[in-house]
């Protein structure tokens, strides 16, 4: 295992438990995982320091040699697990054998997508390793920058890669490594330009000298102030290391062999020793100081996902709780539970009924719809008031309808009497419609109250909505017979005297009549005509044995009596329906209910708990300990 790996292991690999974790969560694209691009000019050694940081054999070479975008995933696996890759670019999927065969499979690729020469291509090269040898991390290996393009290349060919470069290393999560052989004038390169483009206060690039075995010989000093940071400015800084040369490549000397090499490069060398010693040279310390990037990049996102983490923890809880704990498996402990189960939904019941807060959590307001229903009662008597005065004003409907042996201008009190049973009747089937309007409503909101109370226990649910179901009809039939007993009663034109005086001082002043009858009266011929209003002449026109106005008179009663009996049903169905549908219903509910359970024989079928239920629950717990794992790895952080 390299260096990288070895403190991946140490210190990101918690991070990346912790995004493991999340992931299966669903809320780790919050937290996209670092990537690593390196940037450069041809042959600066990006390769190189790419395979270095992750064992994975790269071509490499002079001249150029990356020439398409690589994108290298790379996933560790457990120990012993078998090493798996795969390369994947434009619409080829292909497995990869071995290790050995990556830096093939990747010219071939080239090869493929910019042609076997020494174009380039943005097309991405993605290439997947997965083995117990690599870290988890994303490593971009880039085409160089070049100023001068060969024989072969497109004119813009530098245009064209530093798009390229632009587009990766823009990414925030990118941290980009500006990669400069240490016989170049850093003060000169491209990519360090580029770099702080798009990075301005270097957050998140790094520059990496390479070649410190092939630097001129007297520019030692001015390599060494360059990795303290003292010549262009990094917030990140520098680090200097040392990579294998093509000499030591056709040496097949391995990699931890070149590891060994650079380590005694550097502490042998007469000038860089310095560097060595205060921590900026080599590949493990480069190795090092990205972890710690990574890391901190990690951390950096922990604030914002820690919240989120805590919302999903609330909404499972919360969902847990309406699933409950289950019944109990101990026998002795199961008949309580189902005891309480069912007083909790009786007592709910009670206070649907009274528009008290329900236990069960569930917002159930039958008022509000009520109120609605009898409202809407309450119009439907004002619309007929309205409607008959239309019609019935009607002087040949009369005639037709009403009129017997009498004389004009004569009203029988048993005319006025069946024309106000004729109104009211109207009213009877509307109000039986609303009670079975309201007594669904109602028994729609028992059903509901149900199901939140047992949402576990689908016998006990569906006892529970077969019991509301009967007695609401039972309720419903029995207030159905007291509406229709009410309208029978109606059939007795009654109202109390002083009741009706009111009501006909009521109309007369809102119909525009300013006196009262009997002052009327009293009053002379006169004075009477000169103070009556237009419906006091015709009111007075009764007495001119005028049948028209006779009938206005009888008008004039029938709507005073409708006042009455109107106000009267306009509370009195809805007390009925109310007392029956709502009050009545809930308290046979409750009674019928604790009867049930006392019975012990069904405790078993009761207690019977739906299986999805019982699946769904084990997955809600399986949810919320992995919730409070990622949680507690939040919390260790
Ligand atoms: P890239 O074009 O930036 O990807 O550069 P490569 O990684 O392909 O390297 C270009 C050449 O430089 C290769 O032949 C490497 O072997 C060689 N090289 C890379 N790093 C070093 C180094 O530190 N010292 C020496 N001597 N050669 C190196
Ligand atoms: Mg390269």
């Amino acid at each position: 295992m390299n260096n990288l790996n070895k403190h991946y292991e140490e210190r990101v690999r918690p991070c990346i438990d912790l995004i493991d974790s999340l992931r299966s969560l669903g809320v780790e694209k919050d937290l996209a995982l670092p990537a690593i691009a390196v940037i450069g000019d041809q042959s600066s050694g990006k390769s190189s320091v790419l395979e270095a940081l992750s064992g994975v054999s790269l071509p490499r070479g002079n001249g150029i040699v990356t020439r398409c975008p690589l994108e290298l995933r790379m996933k560790r696996r457990g120990e012993g697990e078998e090493w798996y890759g795969k390369i994947t670019y434009q619409n080829h999927e292909e497995a990869i054998k071995g290790p050995a065969n990556v830096d093939e499979k990747i010219r071939e690729a080239q090869n493929k997508i910019a042609g076997g020469g020494v174009g380039i291509s943005s097309k991405l090269i993605s290439l997947e390793i997965a083995s117990p040898d690599v870290p988890d991390l994303t490593l971009i290996d880039l085409p160089g920058i070049t100023r001068v393009a060969v024989k072969g290349q497109p004119e813009d060919i530098g245009d064209q890669i530093k798009k390229l470069i632009k587009m990766f290393i823009t990414k925030q999560e990118t941290i980009s490594l500006v990669v400069v052989p240490c016989s170049v004038d850093i003060a000169t390169t491209e990519a360090l330009k580029m770099a702080q483009e798009v990075d301005p206060d270097g957050e998140r690039t790094l520059g990496i000298l390479t070649k410190p075995d092939l630097v001129d010989k007297g520019t030692e000093e001015t390599v060494i102030d360059i990795v303290h940071n003292e010549v262009i400015r990094l917030e990140k800084g520098y680090m200097i290391v040392k990579c294998r040369g093509q000499k030591e490549i056709a040496e097949k000397v391995s990699l931890t062999q070149a590891i060994e090499r650079e380590r005694a490069f550097f502490t042998s060398h007469a000038h860089f020793h310095t560097l060595y010693d205060d921590g900026h040279a080599t590949v493990p310390k480069l190795a090092e100081k990205l972890t710690l990037e990574l890391v901190h990049h990690i951390k950096k996102s922990l604030p914002r996902l820690e919240e989120q983490i805590d919302e999903k923890l609330a909404q499972t809880q919360a969902e847990l709780e309406r699933y409950g704990s289950g019944p109990p498996s101990d026998g002795p402990e199961r008949l309580p539970y189902l005891i309480d189960k069912v007083t909790a939904f009786t007592q709910d019941a009670i206070s649907l009924a009274t528009g008290e807060e329900l236990k069960c959590g569930e917002k159930l307001n039958v008022f509000s719809m009520l109120r609605r229903e009898f409202k809407d009662w309450d119009a439907q008597l004002i619309h007929l008031a309205e409607n008959f005065n239309k019609i019935e004003a009607e002087a040949e409907f009369y005639e037709e309808t009403y009129r017997g042996r009498e004389l004009p201008g004569f009203i029988n009190y048993k005319t006025f009497e069946s024309m106000v049973k004729r109104q009211i009747q109207k009213l009877e089937e509307p109000a039986v419609r609303k009670l079975r309007n309201v007594s669904d409503a109602v028994r729609q909101d028992f059903f509901k109250l149900a199901h939140h109370s047992f949402p576990a226990l689908p016998n006990l649910m569906k006892r529970a909505k077969e019991k509301i179901e009967a007695i609401n009809q039972e309720k419903q039939a029995i207030a159905e017979s007291m509406l229709r007993t009410q309208f029978k009663m109606e059939m007795i034109v009654y109202t109390q005297d002083s009741l009706y005086r009111n009501s006909v001082a009521d109309l007369k002043r809102e119909e525009g009549v300013e006196q009262d009858e009997e002052q009327d009266e009293e009053q002379d011929e006169e004075e009477y005509k000169r103070k009556s209003t237009k419906f006091n002449r015709e009111w007075s026109m009764m007495y001119c044995k005028d049948n028209h106005a006779a009938l206005r008179a009888l008008m004039f009663h029938l709507r005073a009596y409708y006042k009455s009996a109107s106000q009267r049903l306009a509370d009195q169905i809805p007390l009925v329906i109310r007392y029956q549908v709502l009050q009545e219903s809930a308290a046979e509910l409750q009674k019928e209910m604790l009867t049930m359970i006392q019975s012990q024989e069904n405790l078993e079928f009761m207690l019977t708990e739906d299986f999805e239920v019982g699946s769904k629950r084990a997955a809600l717990l399986s949810r919320l300990k992995r919730f409070k794992k990622a949680r507690s790895y939040l919390v260790g952080f």
